[in-house]
């Protein structure tokens, strides 16, 4: 199997659970504290590693003792970190705040993350590469370059436009695929996404501006697949929803992993379908995300 290339973030989540969000200027007592090892790169990197694929993490951390936490957990799932570079600034930390209703309320501190540049790309070798994966918790000058990189070394691109921005249309049809939620969608395009028709409208934006496949993950309801040959809705699975964080990640590594596999775009969706509803069945992010013996046996 060809190996995947994952460009992007490293985050400490410090999460802590509180009955209700502090007023400003208020103190109240949470339970105790969690540290897990998450961000969009890292996330996506270890979900493709748990499906089996080889993977290479490029990105960076800091030098506290968060960055080796984190190459740690990327180790301990098989993900090569010799692309990971240590620098002097504080490793990429999401501060999270969940109340007794489960909703967020998150402070990202790109840290290490923020530093990651286009020359960091150039000194990276794209040889024996068949995919890489990008999100948007880099700076963006160097998500475009790793986009020309691999587009001029054949490789294909998944680009996740989280968390939302505009981007220029330049970046959007480098991708091979983009795999936006529904707000992400929302921002790419300034169409309001709520639903599936509109979602399929908005991506047909995205096409119009040169996207070539896009896929709009739709929470519980499943996703959407929009090309200029296919629209296709393909529903979720039925859980018991614990935490939803990193289920986005979860059917992005899932996706690309069966993409390697040589599985059809319809059937990775699925596949990718069923490794996000299994990632909301657990608390956190990397500790979340499935194996494909679990994936295989819930879709059985
Ligand atoms: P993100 O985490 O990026 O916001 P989504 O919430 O759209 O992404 O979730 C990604 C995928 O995970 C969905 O396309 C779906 O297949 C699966 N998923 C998410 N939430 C649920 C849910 N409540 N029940 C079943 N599957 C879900």
């Amino acid at each position: 199997m060809p190996d995947i290339l994952v460009i992007g973030s490293l985050n400490a989540d410090l999460v802590v659970r509180a009955p209700r969000f502090p007023h400003p200027g208020e103190t109240i007592s949470g339970e105790d504290l969690k540290i897990i090892p998450g961000g969009k790169g890292a996330n996506q990197a270890v979900a493709a590693a748990r499906q089996g694929a080889n993977v290479t993490m490029l990105g960076r951390v800091g030098n506290d003792s968060f960055g080796p936490f984190l190459l740690n957990s990327l180790k301990l799932n098989q993900v090569d970190t010799s692309l990971v570079l240590t620098d002097d600034s504080a490793t990429g930390t999401a501060i999270i705040v969940v109340d007794s209703n489960g909703q967020n309320s998150i402070v990202l501190s790109a840290g290490a993350n923020g530093k990651v540049s286009s020359a960091d790309v150039d000194h990276a070798s794209f040889q024996g590469f068949g995919l890489l994966l990008l999100q948007l918790e880099i700076p963006i000058p160097a998500v475009f370059r790793a986009a020309q990189r691999a587009h001029e070394s054949g490789l294909r691109i998944l680009l996740n436009p989280a968390p939302a921005q505009p981007l220029p249309d330049a970046l959007i049809s480098l991708a091979d695929f983009i795999i936006p939620n529904e707000t992400e969608l929302g921002l790419l395009t300034g169409q309001p996404v709520n639903d599936i028709s509109s979602a399929e409208g908005a991506a047909r934006v995205l096409l119009k501006r040169g996207a070539k496949n896009v896929i709009v993950t739709l929470g519980g309801n499943g996703s959407l697949v929009v090309t200029n040959h296919l629209t296709k809705h393909i529903p979720s699975f039925k859980v018991d929803v614990i935490d939803t964080t990193a289920a986005g990640d979860a059917f992005i590594g899932g996706f690309a992993s069966a993409l390697l596999r040589g599985v059809e775009i319809e059937d990775a969706v699925k596949y990718a379908n069923a490794c996000g509803a299994l990632a909301t069945t657990k608390f956190g992010a990397q500790p979340s995300l499935p194996t494909r013996e679990e994936v295989e046996r819930f879709i059985k």
